[in-house]
């Protein structure tokens, strides 16, 4: 489903992104962890266009979005991050829509589909995340989960092939994680394509299929989770998750 080979990435004199390589079936549900200002938001946000590489290659069910540092026309561009829907820390919600709105908006300016097509959606993916009641309340009323949980389904109106998350659940206190959580194993186990940069190790233990450990611009080790969490072959991998377990 993806396939990125020797990604690089520098602000200035910073080298964030170092010759990342991996792979993403159809299906996966990737983990990826590692320290602070290890480049995870960088890599994840290249994928979807929202940072520009230097060098290497991202492809996307068959497509390069760049090959060798070349990017695609910005048509085609545009077509191939289309397959990708994103999640975000800190949810990045319209403030001034509703909560039905926020989710019908972007559909709406595509024009592809008729409007009925668009709303019947909306109230699926609404009851789906059990918040069906808030449908015409805005942002501001809803708990951190709540709101995120609407960021997930907003993703989720573009029919998206593959889900990225970004911490999703890193700004929420730790009793309102749990339910964020909960609707990204439902999408796990619905057969979801995702990329979940996570600090949160027992949902990469439970729900992933891969982990990557990313230390210093690098992908230091990957494997199942239960190869990598309990026998890390890398001194770098073994340090982090001592502090972090
Ligand atoms: P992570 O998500 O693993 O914490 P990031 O990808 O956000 O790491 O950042 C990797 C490195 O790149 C950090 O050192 C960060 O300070 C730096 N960085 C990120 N974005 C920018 C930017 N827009 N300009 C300059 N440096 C940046
Ligand atoms: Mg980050």
């Amino acid at each position: 489903m993806i396939e990125v080979s020797n990604l690089k990435k520098s602000y200035g004199k910073l080298e964030v992104l170092k010759q990342i390589t991996f792979d993403v079936n159809k299906n996966d549900v990737v983990a990826v962890i590692g320290p602070s200002g290890s480049g995870k938001s960088t890599m994840l946000r290249s994928l979807i266009h929202l940072e520009e590489i230097d060098g290497g290659s991202i492809k996307v069910d068959g497509d390069y979005l760049v090959k060798d540092g070349v990017y695609a026309s910005p048509h085609e561009i545009k077509r191939i991050t289309a397959k990708m829907g994103m999640v975000f820390q800190h949810f990045n919600l319209f403030p001034h829509l509703t909560v039905k709105d926020n989710l019908e908006m972007a559909p709406r300016l595509l024009k592809r589909e008729d409007v009925q097509v668009i709303e019947q959606r909306r109230a699926e993916l609404l009851e789906k995340i059990g918040l069906t009641k808030w449908a015409d309340a805005y942002p501001s009323r809803l708990s951190g989960g709540q709101k995120q949980r609407v960021a997930i389904a907003r993703a989720l109106m573009m029919n998206p092939d593959i889900l990225l998350f970004d911490e999703p659940t890193s700004a929420l206190d730790p009793e309102l994680t749990g339910e964020v959580l909960q609707v990204m194993k439902d999408l796990a186990q619905e057969h979801m394509t995702m990329i979940v940069v996570t600090h949160e190790m027992g949902f990469a233990k439970e729900v992933a299929n891969r982990v990557i450990f990313m230390d210093n611009g690098e992908i230091v080790e990957s494997g199942h989770p239960t190869e990598l969490f309990e026998n890390p072959q890398c001194e770098r991998t073994k340090a982090f998750l001592n502090r972090s377990l």
